[in-house]
């Protein structure tokens, strides 16, 4: 039996590789064979939980190619003698991220806590994410669009539920660094605060636990670990939107925590005024702490961000390249990454040098769907549709403002979207002056600063004359 659990062992590990393999499956022990069920043991929760979700089902295939008798794998939790369990789940956690070197100080919380501490019932191990050992604050580019989240963050970090900052909403749009700066705050804390628990999950993973605990009759045991820790992170909460149960639920444990003086951090798409379906009550309490926004990149921020990863990956992009990303792809950090990403794999393949000819080859179907042409036509069309005008009013004389706003919507859309200059763009909207679009356009990107709604409208607009 051994030589098999040996063969099946070093399949896995041929299969998986071999970071993977030390990561998840090394601490494997095979403790017996129980009829057609093998068992196999991991020494904590989260790693038993970890291995039978990601490789339960490889296990159990291999093993029946060795030995057709075994039909299921049994992954239990061995039986700690003393309490090392739960000591072990912070190694598991750099473990996961496998870049220590990326999160400095870490090895601080894997200091076994006083036993003392160790009463209260504990938070559930499968809970807490992995966290992503990119995600510090070392490595967020900080500017003009994140500075104050990125100051909030840090404050909640340093000093977890202190006054003024309980709860702190998080919000932006997609791929502007809201997952990054919830991690971030997870490891400064764990580094600073190793005697505070963290739990870091997606209002998805919140959802579907709470719904497995009612399906199990288990709440009780969900609402008592999930109040036993130190600071609640919840990310993207709008997934939570219409599901009144699990809402109902993250309220009650949301005051549960706040009036224990825990900390709570949540992420969404939108600030929480306007979170439509949201519940009233959960709306007030999550807008009393702090709320942080993080703007749109600015292009000297996308350049930044640009130079700080390309540093880090330690390629050698020319400046050209940079900023002809930072210029080009502007929808998100996320594109931006993804497309730094595929230049320094072309360059690492080939071992050639990223220039601006590769650079436009390799990304040319990025670069071109930044580029596709918007008529200005096109443009009138849509924005009267949207502003439910009609399309004459584009070249009318009419100043009235139901008209004059859509107008001005329109003519900076078309001086952002298509390459026409300002006189150009001028004749089209019925022969006016250039000075009229370089006003509208100024008035457009002012109103949009003050005001989040319209701001939301114009980018969605955008959004639909770009796809
Ligand atoms: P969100 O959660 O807001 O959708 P993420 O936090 O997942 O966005 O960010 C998307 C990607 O962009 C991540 O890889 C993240 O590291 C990166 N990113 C976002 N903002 C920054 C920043 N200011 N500096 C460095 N990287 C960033
Ligand atoms: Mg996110």
């Amino acid at each position: 039996m051994a030589a098999c659990w040996a063969r099946v062992r070093g399949r896995l590990r041929k299969e998986v590789g071999e970071v993977e393999y030390r990561t998840w499956l090394r601490q494997m022990t095979l403790t017996g064979i129980d009829g057609d069920e093998a068992v196999v043991v991991l020494p904590t929760r989260f790693l038993r939980d970890w291995v039978n979700s990601h490789y339960g089902d490889r296990l159990r295939a291999l093993w029946q190619a060795e030995d057709p008798s075994i039909r299921r794998i049994d992954i239990r939790v061995a039986q700690p003698n003393g309490a090392e369990a739960e000591t072990v789940l912070a190694a598991e956690m750099q473990d996961a991220s496998a870049a220590p070197e990326d999160a400095p100080g870490l090895a601080e919380s894997l200091a076994p806590r006083p036993p003392a501490e160790r009463s209260a019932p504990e938070p559930r191990s499968d809970w807490i994410a992995p966290l992503e050992a990119r995600f510090t604050f070392d490595t967020f580019v900080v500017g003009k669009p994140n500075e104050f989240a990125y100051a909030c963050a840090r404050r909640v970090a340093e000093q977890p539920a202190s006054p003024g900052f309980n709860p702190l909403f998080l919000y932006g749009g997609v791929g502007l660094g809201k997952t990054h700066l919830m991690h971030a705050i997870a490891w400064a804390i764990r580094e600073h605060h190793p005697e505070r628990t963290v739990a870091y999950m997606s209002a998805e993973k919140f959802m579907y636990r709470f719904i497995a605990a009612l399906r199990s009759q288990n709440t009780m045991e969900f609402k008592e670990s999930l109040r036993s820790v130190d600071v609640l992170m919840i990310d993207d909460l709008q997934f939570l939107i219409g599901k009144d149960n699990t809402q109902e639920e993250f309220f009650h444990t949301f005051n549960a925590l706040v009036d224990q003086g825990k900390q709570i951090v949540v992420s969404a798409d939108k600030s929480p005024s306007d979170l439509s379906g949201i519940e009233d009550r959960l709306r007030t309490r999550l807008g009393c702490g702090m709320v942080a926004d993080i703007h749109a990149t600015t292009y000297e921020l996308r350049l930044s961000i640009l130079q700080a990863k390309a540093a880090a990956a330690r390629v050698e992009v020319p400046t050209k390249v940079l900023e002809l990303l930072a210029h080009k792809i502007t929808a998100n950090v996320r594109e931006l990454e993804g497309a730094l990403n595929r230049l320094v794999a072309h360059a690492n393949l080939f071992h050639r040098p990223v220039t601006l000819e590769t650079a436009q080859e390799v990304l040319h179907d990025l670069l071109r769907a930044h580029e596709k042409r918007v008529s200005i036509e096109e443009i009138q069309r849509r924005v009267a549709e949207h502003y439910n005008i009609r399309l004459t009013d584009m070249s009318s004389a009419r100043r009235a403002r139901n008209v004059a706003r859509p107008r001005q919507v329109a003519m900076y859309l078309a001086k952002q979207l298509t390459q026409r200059s300002l006189p150009e763009i001028g004749r089209r909207f019925g022969n006016r002056d250039h000075t009229t679009v370089m006003h509208a356009v100024s008035r457009v990107a002012e109103l949009m600063q003050q005001d989040a709604s319209f701001a939301e409208d114009v980018a969605l607009l955008r959004k639909m004359l770009e796809t």
